[in-house]
């Protein structure tokens, strides 16, 4: 039977109704929130805040609520017993929670890292254990394991600003034999928009099957053509960073949706919101958040004259189908 995998176990694809696709509820600690403190959501009462509103708008297209992609990585402030928590609280709320790996300059010091002194295989077999035994309460921050009753839904990778480095090529590999041997989808960062082409070649080179992978953040490359030849590969894109004025206008990302809709690849795009800081959500004060797709970009794009079937896909039915493992469980 086909399957998505969530913190709850293996559903039904359908019943994961409006799908965001790359979000944040918990992180807690780690190198991003070294970076910039702002990425600390460590409160499980402001998650579940924000987390209904989510299932509030997305009730306005399905019944069935939504289900957050919770995309933090291994290492990097996973907290599945917080997140569970979340999941727990809020009625018509599903999580996908994700294992790989982060760009390398989120990991701060890499040098000591486990990463750079594991064997690609070793590193395989922990993202392997994430998606088909359980999390690590720890987060594989250190050398004691134990695996929680939740398990991985999707496998993230990362690549610099223009460059992927040696420890984030390693990830790939890892991942690469992961999403191979489980089914499970591979979910990217691009930093700012670039090496989504070279980051879809090299996974289809790996052996990955290209409608199991999607690039993510790719949005913030407004770029028709450019976009386009990523397509061309057969992945699936990712378009997030809703009401992100400081680096585009919205109404780039509505006209990626439209034109490479017109251009037939509508089947291939996802929508996500990346509101992974503290000042991205609303349960934290800011005007926007975790609820953008269903209740802003849904109506704006009906209001825009999108078909209601198309936008309906992108809020969807596509990620409905990129969530569910490529094989039998
Ligand atoms: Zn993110």
């Amino acid at each position: 039977m086909a399957f998505a995998r969530t913190l709850r176990g293996d559903v039904a694809p359908e019943t994961l109704g409006v799908v965001n696709a790359h979000d944040h509820l918990i992180r807690v600690g780690a190198g991003e929130v070294y970076i910039d403190g702002d990425h600390q959501l460590d409160d499980v009462d402001k998650a579940v805040q924000e987390a209904s509103y989510f299932v509030a708008a997305s009730k306005n297209w399905t019944p069935n609520g939504g289900t957050v992609v919770d995309m933090c990585p291994i290492n990097c402030g996973r907290d599945l017993e917080r997140l569970a928590k979340v999941e727990e609280r809020v009625d018509g709320l599903q999580i996908i929670q994700s294992t790989g790996f982060h760009q390398e300059k989120v990991y701060l010091e890499t040098q000591s890292h486990w990463v750079s002194r594991y064997s690609v295989d070793k590193i395989a077999e922990l993202i392997i254990a994430d998606i088909t035994e359980g999390i690590d309460k720890h987060d594989y921050s250190g050398p004691l394991v134990e695996r929680l009753p939740y398990k991985a839904g999707v496998i993230k990778v990362a690549t610099a600003y223009g460059k992927i480095t040696k420890f984030e090529r390693k990830c790939i590999e890892a991942s690469a034999i992961a999403a191979i041997e489980t089914g499970c989808p591979i979910n990217t960062h691009t930093s700012a928009g670039t090496c989504g082409l070279e980051q879809a070649e090299l996974m289809i080179s790996l052996g990955v099957p290209a409608d199991q992978i999607a690039i993510g953040h790719i949005q913030r490359n407004a770029d028709i053509w450019y976009l386009t030849q990523i397509l061309k590969t057969g992945v699936y894109l990712e378009l997030d960073g809703t009401a992100r004025l400081k680096y585009q206008p919205e109404a780039n990302r509505i006209k990626e949706f439209r034109e490479l809709g017109e251009a037939g690849y509508g089947d291939r795009l996802l929508l996500g919101t990346d509101s992974g800081k503290r000042g991205y959500q609303k349960a934290y004060g800011a005007t926007t958040g975790v609820d953008y797709n269903p209740a802003v970009d849904g109506p704006r794009m009906l209001d825009e004259g999108f078909d209601r079937a198309y936008v309906e896909k992108l809020l969807m039915f596509n990620a409905q189908k990129f969530f569910t493992f490529r094989k039998a469980a």
